[in-house]
């Protein structure tokens, strides 16, 4: 337990978030129950590959955050142990799918160790309802036309179907911001 006096304890979930949907959305809203403030860090270093700016990704996230005061959405650029040493974190936060996702996080995680021998990762399983959901499937299924409702949020379901130049429901006009 946190006593009187005891640092703040802050975790950096870093990602590419191309977009952020309900499976970052459950470790993020399962990391707050570990720590008292969890930074999303969206890696821009990709920009060119992604489908979604840093800016739009930053902005997608900040609003389906507004109402939580301890999720701070950020952007980085370069290594990701340079970034979170101009921050409070000592843990970097991780979700783990499947098997697959596995090898690779475990070289990421030996990696900035390595690079920075305080920082730790702190691995969260995916929910049952979320393990098949990555960004890459989810913009491969609505680039097809597909419904990704209930894996993305309807924020995030718009701005898809609005890259994609695909019809989007009729309802109020949505700004970024909304
Ligand atoms: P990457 O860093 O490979 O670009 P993402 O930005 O998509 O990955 O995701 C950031 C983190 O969230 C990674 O640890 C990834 O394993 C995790 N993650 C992504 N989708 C899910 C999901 N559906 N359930 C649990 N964790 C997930």
């Amino acid at each position: 337990m946190k006593g009187e006096g005891d640092m703040e304890r802050v975790a950096i979930y870093p990602g590419s978030f191309d977009p952020i949907t309900y499976g970052h959305i459950d470790i993020i809203e399962r990391g707050l129950q570990i720590f008292d403030k969890v930074i999303v860090a969206i890696a821009s270093n990709m920009e060119k590959k992604s489908l979604f700016t840093t800016e739009e990704r930053l902005r997608m996230i900040k609003t389906l955050f507004k109402d939580t005061p301890n999720v701070v959405v950020d952007s980085f650029k370069g290594l990701l142990v340079n970034y979170v040493s101009g921050t409070n974190a000592k843990v970097l936060l991780r979700g783990l799918r499947a098997t697959s996702d596995f090898e690779y996080e475990f070289h990421m995680a030996s990696m900035n160790r390595s690079l920075d021998p305080h920082l730790d990762t702190l691995f969260m399983m995916t929910s049952k309802d979320y393990f098949f959901v990555s960004s890459r499937t989810i913009k491969e299924v609505a680039s097809l036309g597909g419904a990704v409702e209930g894996l993305v949020p309807e924020l995030v379901a718009r701005r898809l179907k609005e890259k994609f130049n695909l019809p989007v429901p009729k309802k109020r006009h949505m700004n970024w911001d909304d």
